[in-house]
Parts: C-alpha cells; structure tokens; sequence
C-alpha cells in the first residue's frame, strides 16, 4: 500500500482492512502497511498479532503497541510483559493458545514513547476488522490506551476495571497492563488486580 495523504491514510487502512475476507488476507495487507510514515521508518516488523490455530480464540486481549521485543521477533507480547501476561493467563485457566493477542497500534513508537492520536486512528481499522474476523465476543483491553479505545478518552482506568462493559455487542473488561504490573512488583496492586481481573474474565466465559 503506498503512502496516502494523512488524513486519507486513516479512511484508506479501514478500507483495506474491510476488503479483508479472512485473517490471513488482512495480516498479508496489513506487514506492507506505511500509512504512519514515522513508524514504517523505523520499525522493523508489523506485529499483526497471534491467533489461535483454530482461529477462534476464547478470549482476545488488546494491547497498546509492540516494545523492542516484539518489534525484533514480529510476535506480539514475547517480552517481559508477555511472559507476565502468560502467567497470569495460566493461573486463571486461559492457556494464551486459545487466546488472540493483539494490539491498538500494530508498529512499535520509537523509544517506546505513547502512541499519538493519528497513528491510533489510522490503525484502527486493522484492529476493528480484527476483531470481526475472530468473531470476538469478550476482549480484555490491558492498559490505558487500549482502555480509551473501547470506552472512550475520559475513561479512567481504576474505576471501570473489574466488569464487563457493553461496546458494540461485545463484553469488553479493562485492566492495568502487565509492564504496570512489572513496574510496581509482585507485590503492587496493578498485579493484584491484573489477576483478578483475568480470573473474572475467565469466570465469565
Ligand atoms: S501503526 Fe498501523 S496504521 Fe501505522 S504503519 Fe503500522 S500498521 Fe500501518
């Protein structure tokens, strides 16, 4: 796809991804993607995500953006935080083979730095016609940025966690991200409550 117009790039990535008629058609698309010129600059992979081999996960977790890790290996959450989220999958009963790992933007921010608002936009319609794809019923937004992109920019994070909320016909739970939980030790409260959140989700299913 070559590089459009910023303020088509957004319309002409949801297009794509609407044209998509299965996973693997969107994921082939998706790798060639240079709608956000920074981020096609520097990035070494385009982390589409991992889904189950039967492709119809349990369970779809949405994070914010790959680190340096998931950049180098082109697998999202394979780092620190990913060994962390397996964990913690594990111990609620949801193996991450019958989970699909995705994340709100698709190609790691320099610097790890936050996202900024039109690479969100742009790559959203990858990441709506994702979770149409995978037939995603429940979806557990990790973090704060994920947590805004289902439920809105005022969401606060402390106080919608802990339930399920209803966006667009989907049951949608937000939690702390697991580097916040690395962040604040195995002994914070961002792990607590990420492994409590994980556990009710679970019991949900
Ligand atoms: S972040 Fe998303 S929209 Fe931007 S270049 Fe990467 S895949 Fe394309």
């Amino acid at each position: 796809m070559a590089a459009p117009r910023p303020d088509a790039a957004a319309a002409e990535v949801a297009a794509t991804a609407a044209a998509a008629p299965d996973w693997s058609s969107l994921a082939e698309v998706a790798r060639s993607c240079v709608a956000c010129p920074e981020l096609a600059a520097t990035r070494q992979h385009v982390v589409v995500g991992d889904v189950p081999v039967t492709g119809r996960p349990r369970l779809v977790v949405v994070g914010e953006a790959p680190g340096a890790t998931e950049d180098e290996t082109g697998r999202p959450f394979v780092g620190r935080s990913g060994a962390l989220l397996d964990l913690l999958l594990d111990e609620a009963g949801l193996p991450r083979a019958e989970v699909a790992v995705l994340n709100i933007v698709k190609c790691r921010p320099p610097g790890n730095r936050t996202p900024k608002a039109p690479e969100v936009a742009r790559c959203s319609g990858w990441l709506r016609r994702q979770l149409d794809l995978l037939g995603a019923d429940v979806v557990v937004a990790l973090g704060l940025s994920s947590a805004k992109w289902f439920l809105g920019p005022r969401t606060v994070l402390g106080q919608v966690r802990g339930r399920a909320h209803d966006v667009d016909g989907r049951a949608v739970w937000v939690t702390y991200h697991p580097s916040a939980a690395i962040r604040f030790g195995p002994n914070g409260a961002p792990r607590a409550a990420l492994a409590a959140d994980l556990r009710a989700v679970a019991g949900s299913l």
